[in-house]
Order: C-alpha cells, then sequence, then structure tokens
C-alpha cells in the first residue's frame, strides 16, 4: 500500500522505515524492507505494525546504503510474512501497490518454465518473469522492462538487484509514484510526504512511465518507450 526507495550515502534501512512511517495513515497489515549492500541482496519482512520490523531490524540487522520498502495492504494471499513484499525471484526485489490482473496466467506460463511461485501474492510473478527475462541474459532494465509491458492492472513498482549498488527501478501504471532527489542520492515514494525529511526536489512520474535511477541519473521512457523528461519542482511540505 506504501512504497519507499533510495540510493543514498547512508544506511537505507533506518530511512526506508522512516518513510514507511509516513505513509501509514493509509492502512497496512504487513511491512518490509531489502537492501543491496556490497552487491548482496538480502530483506527483512514482518507481520503486523511497522515497530515489529524495526524489532525484527534490531535483532537482525540489514546494512546497505541502497534499498526498497513497503507496507502491504493485502489484496491477493493472506496477510502474513511470507505473503509480505519485498518479493524476491533470484537476484531480484519488487515492491508493489495495486493489483496484477493477469497474474494466474503469467504464473501458470512461469510453472511451464520451471519458475515456481512460493507465496500466494500476485506480486510474486513480477520478481519471477523479470528473473526469468535476467537468465535469458537480459540485463536488469530491459528484463523490468520487458515484465512490465506484461502486466495487466494497476501497479505502483520499485525494483532491485543483486549485485548492483547503484540501480532501482520504477514504474507506475494506476498508482502515483514520485521519485526525491537529494545530494547525490535518489529517493522514490508513494507520495512527495514520505520523502520530505530527505528532499522538497520531486519529480512525479507519469502514467505508464518507466524510470531507471541511479545516484546521479533518472532515465524515465513513456507509455511507449520514448526517452521522455519530467519537470522536477520544488515542493512546500510540512514535515
Ligand atoms: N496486490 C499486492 C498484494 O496483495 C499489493 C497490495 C498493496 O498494494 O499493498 O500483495
Amino acid at each position: 500500500c506504501g512504497i519507499v526507495g533510495v540510493l543514498g550515502h547512508h544506511e537505507a534501512a533506518p530511512t526506508l522505515v522512516e518513510g514507511l512511517k509516513r505513509l501509514e495513515y493509509r492502512g497496512y497489515d504487513s511491512a518490509g524492507i531489502a537492501t543491496v549492500n556490497n552487491g548482496t541482496l538480502a530483506r527483512r519482512r514482518a507481520l503486523g505494525k511497522l515497530a515489529n520490523l524495526s524489532d525484527l531490524l534490531v535483532h537482525e540487522p540489514l546494512t546497505g546504503k541502497s534499498g526498497i520498502g513497503h507496507t502491504r495492504w493485502a489484496t491477493h494471499g493472506a496477510p502474513s510474512v511470507n505473503n509480505a513484499h519485498p518479493h524476491k525471484a533470484g537476484c531480484v526485489a519488487v515492491v508493489h501497490n495495486g493489483i496484477i490482473e493477469n497474474f494466474k496466467e503469467l504464473r501458470a506460463t512461469l510453472a511451464a518454465e520451471g519458475f515456481e511461485c512460493t507465496t500466494d501474492t500476485d506480486t510474486e510473478t513480477v520478481a519471477l518473469l523479470t528473473e526469468r527475462h535476467m537468465q535469458n541474459g537480459l540485463s536488469p532494465q530491459d528484463a523490468a522492462y520487458k515484465t512490465i509491458s506484461a502486466l495487466e492492472g494497476a501497479f505502483a513498482l520499485a525494483f532491485l538487484f543483486d549485485g548492483y549498488d547503484d540501480l532501482m527501478i520504477a514504474a507506475r501504471k494506476g498508482s502515483p509514484l514520485a521519485i526525491g532527489h537529494g545530494e547525490g542520492e535518489m529517493y522514490v515514494g508513494s507520495d512527495a510526504m514520505a520523502l520530505a525529511p530527505f528532499t522538497d526536489q520531486i519529480t512525479y512520474l507519469e502514467e505508464g512511465d518507466f524510470a531507471v535511477l541511479s545516484r546521479s541519473s533518472l532515465d524515465v521512457r513513456n507509455l511507449h518507450g520514448e526517452a521522455v523528461s519530467r519537470e522536477m519542482r520544488k515542493i512546500k511540505l510540512d514535515i
């Protein structure tokens, strides 16, 4: 139900939890984060309040300066740790707001090729499909793009990849997503409020946008796959 992401210069975990706190008002049943630390992708997830995730992070810390976080409002699959985001398949981690309408067809196609779902969610198909494309030799960018082209439904998505400390992919169709620009840092959030403690320089993705982020760049393709530039605005927020 809420998404936060960061490619930063500090530990990502506290930033992600702080951002997720600012999205709590939307409601949620579970929460989780994933980070990349010196190329290694790892995640932590907890049922219930964000405090449970924070407690877990005290006992099982997650280091790394790149990360994505999620608060889930279950639509497909009961609220559980296993169904909580980020979903991971091989070297891909994904957080998702919305519903993938054609997840059953995607799941069947994936299963026929030996890529089995291990959760009850619609979202896991996004991670699996991207992992499959990467196993077939595509770059993370091309794999995520191909995956998103096959999705029906409404989504805001953020991807993180094992082996890539300076790469995040974000996409939106039917659910809003904002990009935040820091000093050599880049953020993603379901809304600008989530990013208010970190930056007031915001680029709103438009419907159908596909964005490739590094700490120093934001490349956006529109619905038709054309490179576009989206305006960055300085916004006023009460923190
Ligand atoms: N449909 C996804 C799920 O049930 C995402 C729900 C959400 O937007 O939080 O896991």
